[in-house]
């Protein structure tokens, strides 16, 4: 492994306070080096130390790598006639999620492999440089586990999800798949996961059946994530909170008291604009929690369902057109925001030390990431400092 010296930097977001201005840590005509993966140095062009490998950035901004927290990676099929017919007029119930289940079942783990790679590509090439992927697309316990082991072969951020929903041949038996999940399915995905994650909505799992759920998983050392409030008022998010949660995920319908107990916990509110926008459903009031002092993500939801999306650039520009969130705090919310939803502080930011995971932006202000929504302007993304797309 070589160190990389990226200089000429017109505007560097390090998300470092104590490197830069403000909250996001911004120097400008700045330089950076990574060695051995890690952040080594940040400081003024001109004074940019020699690396084994020099980029000059000749006037482009670089941010960190987005951290894209909540994803549906491992799956197979399209869904593209259903979400046709919803927006011509049929509301989304989460039933669609059983055709996709079919699918998945039926395809061979070359395919499954093939395609989440693919997907996975596609949000590198984005910018994205850490993803977390979820199982929940088989919901039996050997299914599950070929999810779980292949998403493992792309991330170290593997969630656990077969609480997604509970599958039609459990239909009159609730109770008895709910203790497959967190028996037998647990056990055989254990090895390859760090997170448990549940579905607890109206359709999928209450709040009781989640509770059980999360605790066994809690108490194999897994860590917790939850699917709250994305269809109503299901108590997810206070539930995370009760549980400890690394993060509740969707919070499109809140209550006062879940965006007061939000900005007095560590769980993150992780926001998930284009599945609110491609649903029609009303949007996850943003400024409520930003404004009592909750921590917000970004991320992309990528799921065959309610939001085929791998562009975090995208997610960031809706959220500023749809959240009134500020270009400033969804550039946070996607990249330091993510990494704490997924209780990585070495990640999300290039404070000295951090991983040298960043994006060189074809442009020469971040602002441009939301300014013009829809083009990709990730040149160059660099993981652990070494190049993984762009550049040629
Ligand atoms: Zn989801």
């Amino acid at each position: 492994v070589s160190s990389l010296a990226i200089s000429g930097i017109s505007e560097l977001t390090t998300n470092d306070p104590t490197l830069g201005e403000g909250r996001l840590g911004r120097l400008h005509d700045a330089g950076i080096v990574i060695d051995e993966g890690r952040v080594a140095w940040v400081g003024p062009s001109a004074r940019t130390p020699p690396a084994d490998r020099h980029l000059p950035a000749a006037g482009r901004a670089v941010t960190p790598g987005f951290v894209d927290s909540h994803t549906h990676l491992v799956f197979a099929g399209e869904r593209s006639a259903e979400f046709e017919a919803r927006l011509a007029g049929t509301p989304y119930t989460g039933g669609g999620i059983a055709a996709t289940v079919s699918a998945t079942r039926a395809a061979s783990t070359a395919e499954l492999r093939e395609h989440s790679a693919g997907l996975h590509l596609a949000m590198r090439r984005g910018g994205t440089t850490t993803v977390e992927a979820k199982s929940g697309y088989d919901l039996t316990v050997d299914g599950e586990r070929r999810l779980c082991e292949v998403a493992s072969e792309l991330t170290e951020e593997v969630t656990f999800l077969g609480a997604h929903v509970v599958p039609d041949e459990y239909a009159d038996d609730r109770d008895g798949y709910v203790e497959l999940v967190g028996g037998a399915m647990l056990e055989a995905c254990r090895d390859f996961v760090r997170w448990v994650d549940v579905f607890c909505e109206s359709v999928a799992f209450t709040v009781d059946e989640t509770r059980a759920i999360a605790q066994r998983a809690q108490s194999v050392g897994l860590g917790v994530r939850l699917h709250g409030n994305q269809l109503g008022h299901s108590g997810g998010v206070a539930l995370a909170v009760e549980l400890g949660a690394a993060s509740v995920d969707h919070c499109t319908y809140l209550a006062a008291s879940d965006v007061e107990a939000l900005a007095h916990t560590d769980t993150v509110a992780t926001l998930l604009p284009t599945a609110d926008l491609f649903t029609r459903s009303p949007s996850a009031d943003a400024r409520a929690l930003l404004d009592a002092g909750a921590t917000v993500a970004l991320a992309t939801d990528c799921n065959p369902g309610t939001s085929y999306v791998t562009s975090m650039g995208l997610v960031l520009a809706l959220a500023v057109a749809s959240l009134s969130m500020t270009v400033d705090e969804a550039l946070w919310s996607a990249t330091r925001g993510g990494a704490l939803a997924l209780r990585r502080p070495d990640l999300g930011q290039l404070g000295l030390g951090a991983h040298g995971d960043l994006v060189v932006l074809d442009a020469p202000r971040a602002a441009h990431l939301a300014y013009r929504p829809g083009i990709d302007l990730a040149a160059l993304v660099v993981k652990g400092g070494m190049t993984v797309a762009g550049g040629e």
